[in-house]
């Protein structure tokens, strides 16, 4: 059994979760990655996690979901844990509230009725819910969100995602999509967004901006862009962990890049705690785990910027679950499809 790792930043420190919070249900959720499957186990000692390597579903799509959903439950076998009772599945898709897949734009998977397919394959009931929802029930209940009502998660990855959670409720919104934080304005006019609007949070921060900002950089300052253009073979191959290596070297472009990134992120994350008024916020993705230095100036701009009422009880605090979080989270929400354990 291994604990979540723990981490956190800003004035209130937390500890991973004793055993008393794990739930006495056991439960599996998966995670369907854009390029790798995980699973998590929950019962009442803990969470077991762990990847399966080459699944069915990149090669075969939706189809060779179920077959991977069994491959996880035989991976539990093998390794003695009791079978679980309800299966939950995190996906990058727009999912409807009947578990249905309106689109997952990274898989090119549309209109799947994946909650009822997988339910008849494996015949287990089966929760599907989006990858960052779930990720944030996984921080909210497990992670560094835990015993937080008024919650904001914020996943910096290749996209940025979030979940809010007010008034011990997650926010679900009229069509299904509330927080999609990375999709607010941050620059009017500004980068153009893969969503199309111009000036997003993410068209800054996601890996994919940062990448972006960075190569046009190097290209307009070739002198001072040698440090990242030397670790590439061509320029367009710079991406965002190019940046965090060469900002770790001290090179001065990478540290310009980071210290704007900060600039960025801690705009955005003011807006969000003055909008939401959070008791946390939790930061979390890959490019918050490779670059954990965004994290203090981002809750220092939270301390001095927002207004007082917000900033007195509100703290910054990194994610726990790491790459674990969607399939933690996923297996939590299929626990409680079961209801209340036994005592
Ligand atoms: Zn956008």
């Amino acid at each position: 059994m291994s604990a979540p790792p723990s981490g956190t930043a800003g004035p209130a420190a937390t500890d991973a979760p004793s055993v008393a919070a794990y739930p006495r249900r056991r439960s599996m959720g998966v995670d369907f990655g854009g390029t790798k499957l995980a699973y998590a186990y929950l019962g009442p000692d803990g969470i077991v996690a762990n990847q399966l390597a080459d699944p069915a579903y990149l090669r075969e799509g939706p189809r060779g979901a179920a077959g991977d959903v069994l491959a996880c439950l035989h991976d539990l076998e093998r390794r003695g844990l009791p079978a679980p009772p309800a299966v939950g599945v995190g996906v990058a898709a727009q999912v409807t509230e009947a578990g249905a897949i309106r689109f997952a734009p990274n898989l090119g998977w549309r209109d799947v009725p994946f909650r009822s397919e997988l339910e008849n394959a494996v015949g287990l009931p089966t929760v599907v819910v989006n990858d960052v929802r779930a990720a944030t029930w996984g921080e909210w209940q497990l992670g560094a969100g835990r015993g937080s009502a008024d919650l904001v998660c914020l996943f910096v990855g290749t996209g940025v995602g979030g979940g809010i959670v007010s008034g011990g409720r997650v926010l679900e919104g009229a069509s299904h999509i509330a927080g999609e934080l990375g999709h607010t304005t941050l620059v009017a006019g500004g980068r153009i967004c893969h969503c199309h609007n111009r000036g997003c949070l993410e068209a800054y921060v996601g890996g994919w901006a940062i990448a972006e900002r960075a190569r046009e950089v190097a290209d307009a300052e070739p002198a001072n862009g040698r440090a990242l253009l030397d670790r590439v073979d061509r320029p367009e191959e710079i991406t965002a962990a190019t940046v965090g290596h060469a900002y770790r070297d001290g090179d001065p472009l990478a540290r310009r890049l980071v210290e704007e990134t900060a600039e960025y992120l801690a705009s955005g994350v003011v807006g969000l705690v003055n909008g939401l008024n959070p008791r946390t916020v939790v930061l979390g993705g890959g490019v918050i785990e490779g670059l954990p230095e965004l994290i203090p100036p981002v809750a220092e701009a939270v301390r001095t910027r927002t207004l007082p009422s917000a900033a007195d009880i509100v703290r910054v605090a990194k994610a726990q679950l790491g790459e674990s979080a969607v399939a933690v989270g996923a297996a939590f929400l299929a626990g409680r499809l079961l209801g209340p354990g036994e005592p």
